[in-house]
């Protein structure tokens, strides 16, 4: 999928020449002529990136930069700002402004094509991670990556086989971070990639293959989200090039401009930490989607789609699957002289017991109030009798805890246990005479385990 770049120019000719070099890369093109028309395209047309002029009358670059950044719905659009050849002031006060990178007029083909490219392929990451968002699981709100003021010391990973090149790099990385060059990596074990924020790469590397390098870290599972920054040589731009689509981040061409380099490392150092933040709360807020808040075990939700998976493999001929329900006996009891927050110790403790106590492979759950549920595949009925056995013992055997130890109750369980049976058993069949044999124990006086055939 072509990405769309909006252009942001206020001289018709350089509008042009930009959009002419772009489309002929296959970019779809947009163009603004001032900040503030640039604000109300971003807005509307969604690009994936934007080229922004500094110099323009009615709203200048920065001013649109700022508010673009500012801006929820614009916020994530890398910006890149173009600016007079060596005019370095402007470069900072863009950066400053919030933008991602920057080009110098006349705008260098190859140098337009990697910011771009590196840039697009950030966002591509972010959209994912946003649209898995969208698609219901909550992750709350995550700061910008707001690319103003200083950030925590990165681990940097220098890998240069030129002794000299590589400690010069390092020597400027070290006012902000904690490079660690190749050589030393190999002996203390980083070269693997384990606490590495960032790989410097560079490209004229005689000692090994330094595509081969970053295809191979971009292969492996810890190195594989690392952003590499690419140190390249003016007529290395095809290995460049090439650098970044094996998936390299971004690339800083030699003579190193140290102010230069600090900057795209500050970025990228920024960029993976807010992938790292967004792909933990994914990953909470999955768990979260799964798991009891109270007890910590699994919910009524997962509970029913691990039990429907079991038994669509026992009705198909598989292992049969059994479940027990545990319900604490007089749990009502316990609230009324107690009150509610003891009722929560109890079944915190109780689930605490069920979790050490089911086999590896069963899966406790909390079906609701004071009612669990272990669902045991691979295991007929009289396994099942047994292991719900070992848990009213562990429970009944020894006090429970409340007011934080202050004090101790002596809780038993009831166990209704069911195991499925024949082709058609449903899940609904399943627990519902595993209910049937709870309320037997119940009434044959707590404190004891049933069972039953699923009808
Ligand atoms: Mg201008």
């Amino acid at each position: 999928m072509s990405s769309r770049v909006l252009v942001v120019d206020d001289i018709l000719a350089n509008r042009k020449l930009l959009q002419a070099k772009l489309s002929h890369e296959y970019f779809q093109v947009v163009t603004a002529s001032n900040g503030e028309e640039a604000l109300e395209v971003a807005r509307t047309q969604h690009p994936d990136i934007i080229l922004l002029d500094v110099m323009m009358p009615v709203m200048d670059g920065f001013e649109a930069c700022e508010i673009l950044k500012s801006e929820q719905r614009t916020q994530h659009i890398p910006i890149v700002m173009v600016t007079a050849l060596g005019d370095r002031d402007h470069r900072l006060k863009g950066l400053m402004a919030g933008a991602d990178d920057f080009l110098t007029k006349p705008v260098d083909d190859f140098a337009l094509m990697s910011r771009i490219r590196a840039l697009t392929k950030y966002k591509l990451v972010m959209d994912e991670l946003r649209s898995r968002e969208a698609s219901g699981r909550r992750i709350g709100v995550i700061e910008a990556d707001d690319s103003r003021g200083p950030i925590e010391p990165a681990r940097i990973l220098v890998v240069d086989d030129n002794e000299r090149q590589a400690r010069r790099i390092g020597l400027t990385l070290k006012q902000e971070h904690r490079p660690v060059l190749w050589s030393e990596a190999q002996s203390e074990g980083a070269a693997g990639g384990a606490g590495i924020d960032l790989i410097v790469l560079s490209l004229d590397a005689k000692a090994f293959d330094p595509l081969r390098l970053c295809a191979h870290f971009k292969s492996q599972q810890i190195t594989r989200d690392l952003p590499i920054l690419i140190v390249a040589d003016f007529e290395d731009e095809g290995k460049a090039m090439r650098a970044l689509e094996l998936g390299a981040s971004d690339i800083i061409m030699r003579p190193i401009d140290t102010e230069e380099l600090s900057a795209r490392v500050r970025t990228q150092v920024r960029k993976k930490r807010y992938l790292d933040t967004m792909r933990r709360r994914l990953d909470e807020s999955m768990e979260l989607a799964i798991t009891d808040q109270l007890t910590g075990l699994f919910n009524r939700r997962h509970m029913m789609k691990q039990l429907d998976q079991f038994l669509q493999r026992a009705n198909a001929g598989g292992p049969p699957v059994s479940v027990f329900i545990a319900d604490i006996d007089h749990f009502k009891r316990v609230n009324d002289t107690y009150g509610h927050d003891v009722g929560d110790e109890v079944l915190q403790e109780f689930a605490e017991r069920m979790r050490e106590n089911v086999r590896p492979g069963d899966i406790p759950c909390r079906q609701g109030g004071e009612e669990f549920v272990v669902i045991m595949p691979n295991t007929p009925g009289d396994m099942a009798s047994a292991a719900a056995e070992r848990l009213r013992r562990k429970v009944a055997g020894d006090f429970f805890p409340i007011e934080r130890g202050k004090n101790r109750l002596d809780v038993t369980i009831s166990l209704g246990v069911s195991t499925s049976s024949g082709e058609n058993c449903t899940i609904d069949e399943l627990l519902k005479s595993a209910d049937q044999a709870l309320y037997d124990a119940k009434h044959a006086g707590r404190n004891q385990v049933k069972s039953r055939q699923a009808a």
